[in-house]
């Protein structure tokens, strides 16, 4: 009997580049996403692939806003909602050109479905009472105040006296459907999980009440590749690598980074936060949970490149 080698288990957390900014981009750009994961799949992985929200929970939120302008029968949607919204319609997307491009290489039995999920916060994460998070458009002082009156939400006033509103970003606890999510992966099928950082929920009793939050795709992705026992969590984003000193003179990109090293450039700030902060800690809590797990941060269009260590900077331990 002919022998396979064994599969790699790879968690993908795809970010804002894989998705684009509307509608017609998210189309076109789903479709070198799709790319770049099915090569990965013909690197002989086993892939799971979650994304982020940003640009379309910010859309559909304000969307949802303008409907209850215009129709007062029409609460105001719950951002958890919104987040429901954001993984179906991008689930869609790139479900429908994952198959396609399955199907253009002729690799007919790998079965691409979308897992709805919602993810356990805690309600008394400090999050809660110190929003971070912005989405959606920027505001007039009027606009504003009329979201803050009528919708309750909390702005931020930036330096140019814009305004935006921002939300909590919580730690994802649990993912609630895991259990589903691993028997679809076990069973050989490509599955999208845990977008735009999962439906955030708080746990009352049997009943799972929504969160006005939005997790970190970076954190929850993490979550996710301990809970599937995966060997390798890949975040792929703009940048081909980290550096170190970043848009500095002596700016120093890394191909390999141990996690002490990591906690230790951390502190120094050479991450920024909200953007690749997140990303090297989900790596390193990610290549500290077990021995031989490591994570991969790469230029989404070198997926390949990196899985087979030709680029991108590598988390492991020493
Ligand atoms: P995503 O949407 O994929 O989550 P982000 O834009 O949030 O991506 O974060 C990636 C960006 O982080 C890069 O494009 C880069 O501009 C920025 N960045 C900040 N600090 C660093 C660093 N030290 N090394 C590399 N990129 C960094
Ligand atoms: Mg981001």
């Amino acid at each position: 009997m002919k022998r396979e080698k064994k599969k790699k288990r790879v968690v993908i957390a795809l970010g804002g580049n894989a998705l684009g900014k509307t509608l017609p981009e998210q189309m076109q750009a789903v479709k070198l996403t799709s790319k770049a994961i099915v090569d990965l799949l013909e690197e002989n992985c086993e892939v799971v692939v979650s994304h982020g929200n940003g640009p379309q929970v910010g859309m559909i939120n304000n969307a949802m806003a303008a409907l209850s302008r215009e129709n007062p029968d029409q609460p105001n949607t719950p951002l958890s909602v919104c987040v429901a919204m954001s993984q179906a319609y991008i689930g869609y997307d790139l479900q429908n050109a994952l198959r396609e491009e399955l199907r253009n290489r002729g690799i007919n039995d790998i079965l691409v479905a979308t897992m709805i999920t919602q993810v356990r916060v805690d309600e008394n994460d400090p999050a809660f009472t110190h929003p971070t998070k912005p989405i959606g458009y920027y505001m007039t002082k009027e606009q504003a105040e009329f979201a803050e009156k009528n919708y309750k939400y909390i702005m931020s006033r930036s330096s140019d006296n814009q305004y935006r509103r921002v939300v909590a970003s919580p730690k994802p606890q649990e993912i609630i459907e895991i259990g589903s999510i691993k028997a679809l992966v076990d069973a050989g099928q490509l599955v999208i999980a845990c977008g735009g950082g999962g439906i955030p929920v708080i746990r009352q009793g049997n009943h799972l009440k929504g969160a006005s939050a939005v997790i970190d795709k970076d954190f929850v992705s993490e979550l996710l590749a301990e809970k599937l026992d995966a060997d390798c969590l890949i975040i792929l984003t703009a940048v081909e690598k980290v550096a170190i000193n970043f848009g500095k003179q002596n700016e120093k990109w890394l191909s390999y980074l141990n996690t002490k090293d990591a906690r230790k450039y951390m502190a120094e700030g050479h991450f920024a936060s909200g953007s690749m902060l997140p990303k090297v800690e989900a790596a390193v809590l990610f290549a500290e949970s077990k021995p031989g797990r490591t994570a991969l941060i790469t230029l989404l269009q070198k997926a390949k490149e990196g899985i087979q260590g030709k680029t991108g900077t590598i988390i492991g331990i020493d």
